[in-house]
Parts: C-alpha cells; structure tokens; sequence
C-alpha cells in the first residue's frame, strides 16, 4: 500500500515537470488541460498575455512572482508566437477564461473574487451550486478588508479561488496570500466575471481560433487601445533595447 502511493506521488511529480520556455527571463510552461491533474492542490496559476508580459519586463516584483508561480499558461497568441520564434518551443495557446471554466466544472468549491458588485451577484446565481464565497473586488490593497476577506475565503475551504482584480494587482494578491489560503487551485482571471455575467461578450469562436480575442476586446472597450499600444511600444523599445 505504502509503495502504490509512493509510485503514485513519484509519477505525479515526474509529469509536473513540464517543458518551459523562456521569454526574456519569463518562464511559460507547456500545459494541457489534461495536466491539471497533475498540480499540487496549493497551485498558483498566472494566465500570462501580452500587457502582463510586459508589464512584468518592467516591474521586477511582478516577474519574480510569476517566475514564483506554479504554473504559467499562454493566454493569448502573442505568447506562444513568441515562444516559437524566439526558443523555437511551439507552445498551443490556452486561454485564461478557457482554463477557468474546465477548473469550475471539475472542481466542486469554488470561491470567487473580484469584479463590481451587480457582476458577483449575476456569478452567485450563475454558480449557485459551486460557490462557498463570493466578493466583489472593490477593496483596497494590503489592507485590514483584504486581511479579513483572505480569512473568510480561507475559511470557505475552497478547492478554487478565481481572482479577477485586472493585473497586476491579481497576481499580487495571490502571492501575498497563497500560504494563508491553503489546498487551492488560485487563478488570476481578469475579465472573465465580466464576461459570465454578460457584461461583455467574448469573441466569436473564429476570432478566438486565429488568436483576434485581443482585438475584439479593443473593439468592445476601445478605451483598452491606447493602453495596448502603450504596452506595444514598451516591448519594441525593450527589444531594440
Ligand atoms: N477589478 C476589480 N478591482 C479593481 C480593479 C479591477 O475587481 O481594483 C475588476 C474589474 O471590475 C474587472 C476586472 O477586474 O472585472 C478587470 O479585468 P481585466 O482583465 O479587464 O483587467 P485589465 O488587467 O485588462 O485591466
């Protein structure tokens, strides 16, 4: 008996170790959705596109977390792009939102936080049957709400907690308070509330296919393209840097 859980706890390990990819000193893994069984319970995952990609070569708290993380997916098909051009690494994009809805259905307690308040509880009765907590991500940083809010979420014993506070500041929450929540699979979402609750709508199935899911965002929020090319801008000075 001891030996099977050895070898079981041995092959586990053996295939966590996946194949990563080195983007200017950013690790992105591999991953399938498969693999996800695979994680230790106490994971966290960063979804990583293109404004976090940057956004990390230029705050040097916000990389070392995401090299800190469990595991790091290509969110989007600026990432996997590249991977393949810069390491030749072929890695198949996963989107965030794609990631977070396999996670809910195979997890049974799942706690939600961040996004308005109308958004959370369109997500209470959309999940009604999955939820131990739910809050609305209108707290402050670092403080005394964040502190109770992290106890109560610990309290809830989640097996997940999706975390859409826009990035950086979901990544940082995770790490600040992944030891107190403990046994949960933690995932910065961004959007994703918004687009359960039908705030906002997700890109057709074409676009998502050819990667576009980035430019009907822009469409749909335009106040998003000046930020985007902002962040365009960064990364090519950082290249002919
Ligand atoms: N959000 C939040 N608290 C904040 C800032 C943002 O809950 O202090 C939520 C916001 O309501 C939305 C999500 O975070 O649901 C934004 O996600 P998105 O990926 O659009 O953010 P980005 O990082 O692209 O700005």
């Amino acid at each position: 008996m001891l030996y099977t859980i050895i070898s079981i706890v041995q092959v586990k390990k053996e295939l966590l170790n996946l194949e990563s990819s080195d983007l200017f000193g950013l690790r992105v893994h591999r991953f399938e959705l498969k693999d996800l069984d695979y994680l230790p319970a106490n994971s966290h995952i960063v979804t990583l596109n293109f404004e976090i990609l940057v956004n990390a070569l230029y705050d040097d708290e916000l990389k070392t977390l995401i090299n800190q993380a469990d595991l790091v997916i290509a969110d989007g098909i600026f990432v996997s792009l590249l991977s393949f051009i810069k390491n030749g690494i072929f890695i198949k994009k996963l989107a965030g939102i794609d990631l977070a809805e396999f996670c809910i259905k195979k997890y049974s307690r799942v706690a939600f936080l961040g996004a308005e308040k109308d958004v959370i509880s369109k997500l209470e009765k959309i999940f009604v049957r999955k939820i131990v907590f739910a809050h609305h991500g209108l707290f402050a940083e670092n403080s005394e709400e964040e502190t109770e809010l992290v106890k109560k979420i610990s309290i809830s014993n989640p097996e997940l907690l999706l975390v859409a506070l826009g990035s950086p500041k979901q990544e940082k929450f995770i790490s600040r308070n992944k030891k107190t929540i403990e046994n949960t699979i933690q995932i910065g979402v961004g959007g994703a509330f918004d687009i359960w609750a039908e705030k906002y709508k997700r890109a057709p199935k074409w676009m998502q296919k050819l990667g576009l899911e980035w430019f009907f965002r822009i469409i749909q929020e335009p106040y998003r393209l000046k930020r985007f090319l902002y962040n365009v801008n960064r990364f090519f000075h950082l290249l002919l840097k």
